[in-house]
């Protein structure tokens, strides 16, 4: 097998570049830690990924030269196409394709491995290792491929809600994991066991494995929805590094054990802390359905008790104000208003005004959206402040500004113990003396329920576009400095 470019090496050269490639991936994931560090992790890991992508197909002569070179330069071109075209609102969305694609792989390979092993001449057993491993991958990666573009669809606005919800969905569920459970048993039971049966008696278990999981996943993802998405994309992206690490197995690859447990890890890491940010335990999002929204609606909330602002009245309260905490959230985001942000936050401490950011988990549409964007506008990190740390200093500000964030400061998560939101931590700021809420109008964001926020005594509206009316503040005050 070992007879390509590299071939004539013994076999310890590429387990020397699986080793190389393994280390880049724990300093790059150890660098993503932070964010100052977080580009350079991207590359560490990128570079680890090309050498052992590069060694493999050297090494194996899996493409000639030329085949090689033309498939690095289509996918490196749809990558950097990708890239520049994708909005970062639109990230979660292609960050859920991406894990797709990876579980997507796993089942393909897992499945071409099987149908390699075989030997037409014999009816001898493929092993428990190479079956049950394949079983396992084609089940977690077809339920991460569905899963995947059922969530990227959801988030994309493609998918709406499920028509078959609670008990129904639950016991369809059931059926559908055990039906690929039985035909991955079947599989290991016919080809790892006994060996005995002809090809054409077991194959088809992996295709119906794949069948049923495919359902599961679709059953599985479909009816989630609103403020539990995060947690779902954070999750698939875990079940695909584990279907990977499978692969692994199956292919007897250690550098896609190594990468895949890291990616599964990491992601599961990252679904808990994304489950504490909104409260909710990870059977809860998965089989639970969301509370039914608060019995409140909008108008009798809002009716008479909102008070409109302008930028000339935000720039006087920021004038006699010591302290100030700027909240961005996802309007900031679509807007693009981080410099203007930015440039408001340098004229205030200019000027001698103490301020922060204030940071919540799943402000925006992705984890550390509001990081990256403040960092791309040249924010120090130091100034930004996570949602445990910023709390208790709301009531010695002066002024808060929320800017196109809505989910994360709504005070029913704290006070309304029948709403969706109920217990998700949030940040606090009507604690403060002022409160300034920016945004286009008094629709309600993500989760689609309203926010007594804009009610409150202490708060007023700045209503419009978050870029134009961080602009404008940013001009009030320069007339008056
Ligand atoms: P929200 O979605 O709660 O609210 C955003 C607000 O921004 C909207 O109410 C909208 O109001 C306003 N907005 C939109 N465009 C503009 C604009 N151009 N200028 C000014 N305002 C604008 O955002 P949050 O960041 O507060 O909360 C995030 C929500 O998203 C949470 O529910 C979270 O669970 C969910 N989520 C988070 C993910 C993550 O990983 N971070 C991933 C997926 C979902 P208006 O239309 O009136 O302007």
């Amino acid at each position: 097998m070992a007879d390509g470019v590299l071939g004539h090496l013994p076999p310890s050269a590429l387990e020397l570049a699986y080793l190389v490639a393994a280390i880049f991936f724990i300093q790059g994931l150890r660098d993503m830690t932070h964010p100052r560090t977080a580009t350079r992790g991207n590359l560490i890991s990128s570079g680890g990924m090309f050498l052992a992508v590069l060694a493999t197909v050297l090494y194996f002569e899996i493409l000639s030269p030329v085949l090689l070179a033309a498939s690095l330069l289509v996918g490196g071109a749809v990558g950097a196409w990708l890239a520049v075209s994708v909005e970062t609102t639109e990230m979660p969305q292609l960050v859920g394709l991406f894990n797709g694609f990876g579980g997507g792989a796993s089942t393909l390979v897992a499945g071409a491995e099987l149908v390699d092993a075989v030997d037409p001449a014999t009816t001898a057993s493929l092993g428990l290792e190479l079956t049950t491993t394949a079983a396992i991958a084609g089940i977690v990666g077809t339920v991460t491929f569905f899963g995947s573009l059922v969530a990227a669809g959801k988030l994309h606005g493609l998918v709406g809600d499920s028509p078959i919800q609670g008990r129904t969905n639950q016991v369809m569920q059931a059926l559908f994991f055990a039906a690929a459970v039985l035909a991955g048993l079947f599989l290991i039971v016919q080809s790892g066991l006994l060996g005995e049966a002809p090809v054409a008696e077991w194959l088809p278990a992996y295709w119906a494995l794949v069948a049923a999981a495919a359902i599961f996943g679709i059953l599985l993802v479909y009816p989630i929805g609103g403020a539990d998405m995060p947690v779902v994309i954070a999750l698939l992206n875990s079940m695909s590094g584990l279907a990977a690490a499978t692969t692994g197995f199956v292919l007897d690859n250690t550098a896609l054990i190594v990468a895949g447990t890291l990616v599964g890890a990491a992601g599961l890491i990252l679904t808990f802390i994304m489950c504490d940010s909104m409260n909710r335990s990870l059977t809860n999002v998965l089989f639970g359905s969301m509370a039914e929204g608060g019995d409140e609606d909008m108008e009798d909330i809002y009716e008479g008790n909102i008070t409109e602002t302008s930028p000339e009245e935000v720039e006087m309260m920021l004038d006699a104000a010591e302290r100030v905490v700027i909240v961005p959230g996802y309007g900031m985001a679509v807007a693009q208003a981080q410099h203007a942000v930015a440039e408001l936050a340098d004229l205030l401490e200019e000027t001698g005004v103490d301020v922060e950011f204030g940071i919540h988990p799943v402000a925006g549409r992705m984890p550390g959206h509001m990081n990256a964007l403040l960092a791309e506008a040249d924010v120090d990190y130091e100034q930004m402040r996570e949602l445990e740390s910023v709390n208790p200093t709301f009531s010695q500000t002066d002024v808060v500004i929320v800017t196109g964030a809505n989910d994360v400061v709504n005070p029913s998560a704290k006070e309304d113990e029948g709403s969706p939101i109920a217990g998700m931590p949030v940040l606090e700021v009507w604690d403060a003396r002022s409160v300034i809420v920016n945004k286009r109008s008094l629709s309600p964001g993500f989760s689609g329920i309203p926010n007594p926020l804009f009610a409150k005594d202490n708060t007023s509206m700045l209503f419009g576009d978050a870029k134009q009316s961080m602009q404008d503040l940013v001009d009030a005050y320069n007339e008056n400095h």
